[in-house]
């Protein structure tokens, strides 16, 4: 899951928050409870890196001669 990182601009105080993606621009309130606190640009590129790396051209099945057209 990843982490967003969060800065009170009330004390001042930073603070990360594990949530879901989709759920990323909600607002947090810090662990004093104040609710006026920005997004900061967060450890989100480090877990996002090196996805899709295995996405290669599948071999395609059955080649050759007797792919099944020609009756060898
Ligand atoms: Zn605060």
């Amino acid at each position: 899951m990843p982490r967003y990182e969060f800065r009170c601009r009330a004390c001042g105080d930073t603070f990360e928050v594990n949530r879901p993606m989709a759920r990323a621009a909600e607002p947090a309130s810090c662990p004093q409870g104040h609710a006026d606190t920005v997004k900061l640009l967060s450890t989100v590129a480090v877990t996002g890196r090196g996805g899709g790396a295995s996405g290669g051209a599948p071999a395609p099945a059955g080649g050759g001669c007797c792919g099944g057209g020609c009756g060898c």
